[in-house]
């Protein structure tokens, strides 16, 4: 089930520069060396890896981003591939291990061109009249997104994650906190990880989750709507200043300071009740004293509420944080529509709804601290995912039928360009067909038999939504067997692949320059 990873082999290290066609074989290389370490872990039935760290720890994962970074690479050229399989990590959260295979693929067939002759930038030309043909086709074969497509979509892309329960628990947690949220920002719903119980009693609550109790046990709950503000700072006494000509030694004195301390706090107070706040968070801490008061003038207040969370209850509640209480301006005040308190396992939590649907809180539980960190990796992803959706409600078959689709439209466009750049065209197609030819190998398939297949299947039914499903092993329309994948994330790994690998070819070409331009061993004729 799982194979041990050492260190990356030979090819990974670091290779003095060399010129020409030999520093390209390198990348190359260092390419393929990548690619191979991650192939496996591709699609539903990939392999997890076992990952060893130098400290002897051990890591057992199915993603290939992080065995990426796990890796201890140093050759440019691999370094360069991790940065934009991270890229595509932050950007779209899914469809990394792709994104690196398919640049490992496109500068294999880059170099064969290079050796029949072809200038690396005549093929990375051609690899960059591909692009807007792509774009084209996987707009045309995909569709809009209803929610039931994108809540498969968001399933397909756990798939291989954990088992299928945690995977339909967190997805469709992710998918409806993403409508919730509505703004497509992954960042705009909190997380809280609540270590105990079943992942499967992991919720959705709508408004801002904290795990705090009010400063005063008399202080009313608010279940109806009311003005809050948010103060960056603390409902503090001053300290007493060293130079005051304050006697501090005599009891009066002390009694006297407090007392227009005290007079100094309730003023405080009584101008958030001109203000008409009913609802308090501080930054800080919040005076012994000032908690009666507060609660005498109908005030709920929490202190020492980290800075994200008042920067999330500002976005739930339309407020804007002060820095001191001496001047609340209207526009800083924010409404809640309802504040409540819960106790769960014996901790009070509070929860702050504000009147727009912003704001939603996802509990996740877990009885252990690595069932939660692994659900909250697996959410992550999920939770990206459906807000891709929601920026970009378009979905495309999986099963690598949108990449079968684009190559046979590639080839199509080939015949069209007369030039060389055509021979680029057609290897750009082949470098798509091996996420298919991946995928099936990894389930045990015949990796040719399986595109052909496939390829066959698309050409009779005239239909690009004819892919392999791994699951029954059958050649059939992804959208009915639901693996269908955003457009957004196939698109962007594609570009990002593109890009990447028409800068290794570039680099190639810069260190030719500098070469002794009397030897064009490989240059085109003509040129
Ligand atoms: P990546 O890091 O590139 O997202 P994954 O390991 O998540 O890699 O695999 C994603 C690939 O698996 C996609 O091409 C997707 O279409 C494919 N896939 C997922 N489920 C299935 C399935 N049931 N049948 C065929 N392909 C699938
Ligand atoms: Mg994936």
């Amino acid at each position: 089930m799982s194979m041990v990873q050492h260190e990356q082999d030979s090819v990974l290290q670091d290779t003095s520069r060399v010129a020409g066609r030999q520093a390209l074989r390198n990348n190359v290389e260092a390419a393929v060396a990548l690619a191979d370490a991650v192939r496996s872990t591709l699609g539903p039935k990939g392999l997890d890896k076992m990952l060893l760290g130098s400290d002897g720890s051990t890591l057992v994962t199915n993603d290939g981003v992080t065995v990426l970074e796990t890796a201890k690479v140093l050759h440019p050229t691999a370094q360069m591939l991790i940065s934009t399989s991270r890229a595509q990590d932050d950007e779209v959260r899914d469809g990394t291990t792709s994104t690196v295979i398919l640049t490992a693929e496109l500068l294999v067939n880059a170099l064969e061109l290079v050796d029949r002759g072809i200038h690396p930038a005549t093929i990375a030309s051609g690899y960059r009249m591909c692009l807007p043909i792509i774009e084209k086709v996987l707009k045309d074969i995909s569709r809009k997104s209803t929610s039931n497509d994108s809540l498969n979509t968001v399933i397909t892309s756990l798939a291989g994650k954990g088992d299928q329960g945690l995977q339909n628990v967190l997805a469709e947690l992710a998918h409806n906190a993403a409508i919730r949220e509505g703004t497509g920002i992954p960042e705009d719903t909190r997380i809280i990880k609540h270590r105990t119980g079943s992942i499967m009693s992991s919720k959705l609550v709508s408004g801002i989750v904290l795990a705090k109790s009010r400063v005063h046990r008399e202080m009313s709950m608010k279940p109806d709507t009311g003005r809050i503000l948010v103060l960056d700072g603390g409902l503090e006494k001053r300290k007493p200043e060293i130079d005051a000509n304050l006697k501090i030694t005599q009891l009066g004195a002390i009694k006297a300071f407090q007392e227009r301390e005290n007079i100094d706090l309730q003023k405080r107070v009584d101008d958030l009740v001109s203000a008409k706040i009913s609802c308090l968070i501080v930054r800080d801490g919040i005076e012994d004293d000032a908690h009666i008061m507060l609660a005498d003038a109908g005030i709920l207040a929490y202190r020492r509420v980290e800075r994200q969370d008042l920067e999330d209850i500002c976005r739930a509640t339309g407020s804007r944080p002060i820095f001191d209480l001496g001047d609340i301006d209207d526009e800083d005040v924010g409404v809640f529509s309802r504040i409540y308190e819960e106790k769960w396992n014996n901790v009070d939590h509070v929860i702050i709804e504000g009147p727009t649907k912003s704001g939603n809180t996802v509990v996740l539980r877990g009885s252990t601290d690595l069932r939660l960190e692994e659900a909250k990796r697996a959410f992550d992803d999920a939770l990206g995912v459906a807000c891709q959706l929601i920026r970009e409600p378009y979905i495309l078959p999986g099963g690598g039928a949108s990449q079968i689709a684009l190559a046979r439209q590639l080839r199509r466009f080939a015949e069209t360009i007369p030039g060389r750049e055509q021979m680029a065209i057609e290897g750009f197609a082949a470098a798509l067909e091996a996420i298919p030819r991946i995928l099936s190998s990894n389930a045990g398939l015949d990796p040719i038999d399986e595109l052909l297949r496939a390829t066959a299947a698309q050409a009779d039914s005239k239909s690009a939504w004819q892919g392999l499903d791994i699951n029954s092993g059958q050649i059939t329309d992804m959208g009915e067997v639901s693996v269908t994948e955003p457009l957004s994330v196939t698109k962007h790994a594609i570009s990002g692949a593109t890009e990447a690998a028409i800068s290794v070819l570039r680099i190639d070409d810069v260190l030719w320059a500098k070469q002794d331009a009397q030897e064009p061993d490989w240059r085109e004729e003509g040129d």
